[in-house]
């Protein structure tokens, strides 16, 4: 009998330890950690280095209250991290994970505009599907219904805008039209909004857990960079999957040259191995707060020294191990390969992602883009069957708009080609079974 219930009725194995991208429960039973928990765990489990660095931590300090102490490890992982962030990012404020960093965002956005006397913006846009936080000012950002809509009594509606997926529409995502269609959305909401109301814009650069991976089209990201400049509206860049290397750059937005002014990290930033998430923002968006008499926002953890510790001892190891051009070489390793399990397998209707953010979505048809039959609960069985064969993936059905079962592929950056061997192997056993599970495909 277990006394928690965040995994529903359903139990789950008891984990006994974790090395590297493997994980092994109590009953001996070995697997491949192939989504690096929730795309958390992007340097695998139990570095020796990290753990050293939070014992030395330990035997210090391990808590020091933020209005009491400043401690040499948050002063470490902030330097650290604005060193990693794009030029003008100057300003860090640590948080224990993604929903508190997403809050802490949207709360110094509005602090600011209060200090320059735009006090009539408030208005946070973000998109349609997109997952932000299960708090309820993070929750208010997010568009995923399923989630969202038991609370929306108690929460303020917020304008959402399509996330781009060029994929379904038909559209060519490497055609700079398709950028601009997409990104117009964001400016026909202004309009709509009253842009005297909008104070910020909130986005993935690569969509992670509600879209599945999901890149924007061409030409899009400098046009949402020039849309918000021209509106004078705050570009909140959500990194907490995307951050720390995932998709083979330290943020994904510098992918595309973008900058944004305040940018939300965490998961990959600690790696698992403490609650940690970050705010990093600009002098120009903290400076006129700190002046107003600062910033009325805080949590009891903030700036933990132990996670501090651990998150500076990730970003070491992330550079000593050369992890971020792991992602990338090893990301377009493993994409080639699920494109090749797509040319197998009739059910996978895209492959699609960035660096180690690899996802694919099923499709009863690829023609028509028919997602397979609500009730099949697709998403969970697949995932069932690859744990059963040792593999962990996560998988999400998107429900806003269209529907559709993806599974995200996002193994560690240390990953070598024999691990992904393990993966293509497991996945094309799963995906057998899986398709001889179900009714012939053109029958859904
Ligand atoms: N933003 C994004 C993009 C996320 O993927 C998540 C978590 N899946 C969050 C915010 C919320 O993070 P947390 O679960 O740590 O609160």
């Amino acid at each position: 009998m277990s006394h928690l219930f965040y995994q529903g009725r359903t139990r789950k194995p008891v984990l006994a330890q974790a090395r590297g991208v493997y994980m092994w429960d109590e009953g001996g039973k070995r697997y491949l950690d192939g989504s690096s928990g929730a795309m958390v765990c992007n340097i695998g489990h139990s570095n020796e280095a990290v753990l050293e660095a939070m014992r030395r931590q330990m035997e210090k300090s391990t808590f020091g209250y933020r209005l009491h102490f400043e401690t040499e490890a948050s002063e470490r992982l902030a330097a650290r991290t604005v060193e990693k962030t794009p030029v003008g990012l100057n300003k860090v404020f640590f948080v224990s994970g993604g929903s508190e960093a997403v809050e802490s965002a949207m709360k110094l956005a509005r602090q600011h505009a209060i200090a320059t006397g735009r006090e009539q913006r408030w208005k946070v846009i973000s998109r349609s599907p997109s997952y932000h936080g299960c708090t309820l000012g993070a929750l208010a950002v997010t568009g995923y219904a399923t989630l969202t809509q038991p609370f929306a009594p108690m929460m303020r509606e917020m304008p959402k805008i399509p996330a781009p997926r060029a994929y379904l529409d038909g559209l060519d995502p490497t055609d700079p039209a398709t950028g601009d269609h997409y990104a117009d959305m964001l400016e026909d909401c202004i309009a709509r909004e009253g842009a005297a109301s909008v104070l910020a814009f909130l986005m993935e650069p690569v969509g992670g857990a509600s879209t599945g991976a999901l890149v924007p089209p061409t030409g899009y990201m400098k046009r949402i960079r020039q849309i918000c400049d021209r509106h004078d509206i705050i570009l909140i860049m959500d990194e907490v999957m995307t951050g720390a290397g995932r998709t083979g750059a330290f943020l994904g937005a510098d992918h595309w040259g973008v900058t944004p002014d305040i940018v939300v990290l965490s998961k990959g930033f600690a790696a698992g191995y403490a609650p940690l998430g970050a705010i990093v923002a600009s002098d120009a968006i903290v400076d006129p707060v700190l002046d107003a008499g600062g910033f009325a926002h805080g949590f009891t953890y903030a700036g933990n020294p132990l996670a501090c510790a651990a998150g500076h001892a990730v970003l070491e190891e992330i550079d000593r191990l050369g992890l971020i051009k792991n992602a990338a070489r090893m990301g377009d390793r493993l994409r080639a390969r699920l494109d090749g399990l797509m040319e197998r397998h009739e059910i996978i209707g895209d492959v699609r992602g960035k660096g180690l953010l690899l996802a694919f979505e099923f499709m009863a048809d690829r023609v028509s883009k028919r997602p397979l039959p609500k009730e099949y609960d697709a998403y969970l069985r697949f995932v069932e069957i690859a744990y059963e064969k040792g593999l962990i993936v996560y998988a999400r059905r998107t429900r806003d708009g269209v529907e559709g079962d993806h599974i995200l592929v996002c193994p560690p950056l240390t990953v070598t080609n024999t691990h992904l061997d393990e993966i293509i192997e497991v996945l094309d056993q799963s995906l057998q079974q899986f398709t001889a599970e179900l009714p012939a495909l053109k029958e859904m």
